[in-house]
């Protein structure tokens, strides 16, 4: 099994080879060509299974048939339960987005102060990843257009139920478009999880790994 063969385009299969990634994980092997066939996924999947790279580089070969000279905005957009893990999908999406030589990645989290985060949002962002409170404030202050995300990431989708972030989460994807791609990650995926997948899924293929 390599990377190129779950239909990725070859400057992303670089740049895992570029990261020393050989080989797919489990993970990625059963989500990436779901989602590049365009299907929204609930995953069940752990911390250190590969489900960083299993939603971002699906998102962002989708991107790769972009131009840089599109219409600014927004297009993928990840929520995750807290600023260490916001660190963590920032820095591996500047990794692989190396293969986009344009792509901008700007991080958003609670307990930092405003005014580098006010000064990243004044520019251009192709890459937001958030917790959810703070992005929600800069939201609701004008600050952030979601009006074209084009993939929502759900990270720990069980962990943000548990602190609380459930109506935080669904005001930030009542600003997001319809038509976007979702991509949501958990240790489990029924009782809350499942209701919070059918408000804002469509169709979507569970993977249980
Ligand atoms: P994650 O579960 O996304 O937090 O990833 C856990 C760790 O595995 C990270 O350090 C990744 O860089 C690494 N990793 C992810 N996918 C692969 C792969 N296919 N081959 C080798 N290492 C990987």
């Amino acid at each position: 099994m390599s990377f190129e063969s779950l239909g990725l385009a070859p400057a992303l299969v670089s740049a895992c080879a570029e990261a020393g990634f050989t080989e797919p994980t489990t993970v990625q092997a059963q989500a990436i060509p779901l989602a590049l066939a365009g299907h929204d996924l609930m995953v069940s999947s752990q911390t250190g299974s590969g489900k960083t790279a299993a939603f971002m580089l699906p998102a962002l070969h989708r991107q790769l048939a972009g131009s840089p000279l599109r219409a600014a905005g927004v297009r993928i957009l990840v929520l995750t339960p807290t600023r260490e893990l916001a660190q963590q999908v920032s820095d591996a999406t500047r990794v692989f987005g190396k293969a986009l030589g344009w792509l901008k990645t700007t991080t958003v989290v609670g307990g930092m102060p405003y005014g580098a985060q006010l000064k990243a949002l004044s520019r251009r962002v192709d890459v937001l990843v958030a917790t959810p409170g703070r992005l929600l404030d800069h939201v609701q202050s004008g600050r952030v257009n979601l009006a074209e995300v084009e993939t929502l990431v759900l990270d720990e989708a069980d962990r943000m139920l548990d602190m609380g972030f459930i109506d935080d989460i669904e005001a930030i994807v009542a600003k997001t478009p319809a038509s976007r791609q979702t991509l949501l990650f958990s240790a489990t995926l029924d009782g809350t999880i499942a209701k919070l997948a059918s408000r804002m899924m469509r169709d979507p293929q569970r993977i249980e790994v």
